[in-house]
């Protein structure tokens, strides 16, 4: 009786430490270094030109949304064609992130220059990036009028009760770029020729601002560099869900400096942002 005790707990120890070693297996750095990297675009001139350069592409979708499934210097990378605005995006993101756990998210694309010191052309890397579509305006009664100027900022993330009651919710909410993706990117400023590469702000909503007075308003209230439809939304999800995120716009047009829209920034921007991929890849293998 007394053997066959010893020999159950012997049985149970070495199953135990095992187990213990097969969990070691999964959590290590090894593993870790297949987790692939997401670039989002949302229009299909923003996506198709990056998914091209993958090599062994296979395409999966869900929903609306079309994942390029591929390898670029044999570490896996898709590319997410996610459509445009917040929602799409929001969605597209937390799919991606479920169904491929990834290492980082890269969303980008075009964007509309808020910053008169930028022209179509310069990219933008976003050190934070900030929901404009988030907004509370003042108390004002019937016959008062609209005051869009005195909106004030609101921040959803604030706390699980009302915003809108709530004084602690009246600031915008910056979401941080992260470190690592922004040390790659500015690595490879050098290899974009066609404007420059500088950090900023990008501002995201469901908007297409043509006033420039209220461009300006953004500019200074939010310190917003450019606007665009997508970037928060994948901030915020990525946040969700602890991916290191970082935006990266190209300006396409600039009401505040008469820069006219031109489409083909959208190519340029992928191809610079090849090269940051191609940095941070070889910035994770060497570590
Ligand atoms: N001119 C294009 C507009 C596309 S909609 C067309 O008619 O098809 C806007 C898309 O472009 C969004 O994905 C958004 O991220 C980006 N964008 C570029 N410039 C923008 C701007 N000034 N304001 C808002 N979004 C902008």
């Amino acid at each position: 009786m007394k053997k066959y005790g010893l020999l159950a707990i012997a049985a149970v120890l070495f199953l135990s430490a095992l187990a213990g070693f097969n969990f070691n297996q999964t959590a290590s750095g090894k593993e870790k270094a297949k987790q692939p990297i997401i670039i989002q675009g949302p229009m299909p001139i923003e996506a198709e030109n990056f998914a091209k350069r993958l090599k062994n592409v296979k395409e999966e979708k869900s929903g609306n949304f079309v994942f390029y499934k591929g390898t670029l210097n044999n570490y896996p990378v898709i590319v997410t064609k996610t459509g445009k605005g917040m929602e799409n995006t929001a969605a597209a993101t937390a799919i991606a992130i479920e169904k491929y756990k990834p290492a980082a998210i890269i969303n980008q694309g075009t964007s509309g220059g808020h910053d008169p010191s930028l022209n179509v052309f310069d990219i933008v890397l976003g050190k934070r990036t900030v929901n404009l579509g988030s907004l509370k305006t003042p108390h004002k009664e019937s016959n008062e009028g609209i005051h869009p100027t005195s909106w004030i900022p609101m921040d959803l993330m604030a706390s699980e009760g009302s915003a809108g009651e709530d004084p602690n919710a009246e600031k915008a909410r910056y979401f941080e770029g992260d470190a690592k993706l922004l040390k790659a990117a500015h690595a490879v400023k050098d290899k974009y020729t066609k404007g420059k590469v500088v950090e900023g702000t990008i501002g995201s909503a469901d908007v297409w601002n043509n006033e420039v007075d209220r461009i300006k308003w953004f500019h200074e209230n939010f310190g917003t560099s450019v606007e665009e439809m997508e970037g928060a939304s994948a901030a915020q999800i990525s946040k969700a869900y602890n991916v290191p995120f970082l935006g990266i716009r190209v300006l396409s047009n600039n009401k505040t400096n008469g820069g006219q829209y031109d489409p083909t920034t959208a190519a340029a921007n992928q191809d610079y942002v090849f090269e940051v991929v191609k940095q941070y890849i070889s910035m994770k293998k060497g570590k």
